[in-house]
C-alpha cells in the first residue's frame, strides 16, 4: 500500500502563487508536484469549463479545463462537457501545474487538459487533517515496532491479528464489531471513499504519481 501523501508538504503540494509560469523553462529532473484546490465555484463562461478553487493556503485561483476538440459542442457553455463530478467542496489534483496569463496586476490561471485532472471527494482541509492523522499513525507504529492500531477502539496489535477494511485497505480492525463501530460511530463511512480516491490519484509514494 503506498503511503498516504503528506498534503501539508509545500514542496509536493505548492500554493498557486508559488507555481512556475507556463513560459518558464522546466529544469530537467525537477521534483514532481501537484497543485491541489478545493472547488468553490463553477464560473464557466466560454466553451472551456472554468472553476474557482482554493489552494492549500486558502488563496483563490482559476482552473480552466481544456477538453478534446472532438468533444466540444460549439457555442455551448463548458463545451457541453459533463462536469457533474466536479462538485463544490471536492478537490482538484493537477500534476505539475503552471500559471498562464500572468502579467502586471494579473495573477493568471491554470489551464490543463481535462484528462490530466483528478478529483477527490473531500476538501483540501479534510485531506490535510487526514494526512496529519496518517503521520501520527506512522510515528506511533515506529514506537510500537510496526503494530497497527484498530480504527475503532485504538488497540495496537500485529497486523496479522487485525483485519483490513476491504474498501480502502488503509485502516485496520480487531473484528466485525469494531468494523461496525468504525464505519458508523468513528466516521470511516465518510472516509473510505476518500482513501480510495487518494490512493488511486497517487499510486506512487508520497504524492509522486
Ligand atoms: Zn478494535
Ligand atoms: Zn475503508
Amino acid at each position: 500500500m503506498p503511503p498516504f501523501p503528506d498534503f501539508s508538504n509545500p514542496t509536493i503540494f505548492p500554493t498557486f502563487a508559488s507555481l512556475p509560469l507556463a513560459t518558464d523553462d522546466v529544469p530537467p529532473n525537477s521534483t514532481p508536484y501537484h497543485l491541489i484546490g478545493t472547488i468553490s465555484e463553477n464560473m464557466t463562461l466560454s466553451t472551456s469549463p472554468t472553476f474557482i478553487c482554493k489552494d492549500p493556503s486558502g488563496a483563490p485561483f482559476a482552473l480552466t479545463l481544456r477538453i478534446p476538440a472532438a468533444l466540444v459542442k460549439a457555442g455551448v457553455q463548458g463545451g457541453g462537457y459533463d462536469v457533474s463530478g466536479f462538485k463544490k467542496g471536492f478537490t482538484f489534483v493537477v500534476p505539475n501545474a503552471r500559471r498562464s496569463g500572468v502579467s502586471e496586476g494579473k495573477q493568471g490561471f491554470v489551464e490543463i487538459p481535462v484528462g490530466e485532472v483528478k478529483v477527490i471527494p473531500a476538501s483540501v482541509k479534510k485531506l490535510m487533517e487526514m494526512s496529519a492523522r496518517e503521520r501520527e499513525g506512522i510515528e506511533k507504529r515506529g514506537r510500537s515496532q510496526g503494530k497497527e492500531s484498530c480504527q475503532a477502539c485504538g488497540n495496537e496489535k500485529e497486523a496479522e491479528k487485525l483485519s483490513r477494511c476491504k474498501g480502502c485497505e488503509s485502516v485496520w480492525y480487531c473484528d466485525k464489531n469494531c468494523q461496525t463501530v468504525g464505519w458508523t460511530e468513528k466516521g470511516h463511512k465518510g472516509e473510505c471513499k476518500i482513501y480510495r480516491a487518494v490512493l488511486s490519484a497517487f499510486p506512487g509514494a508520497d504524492g509522486t504519481a
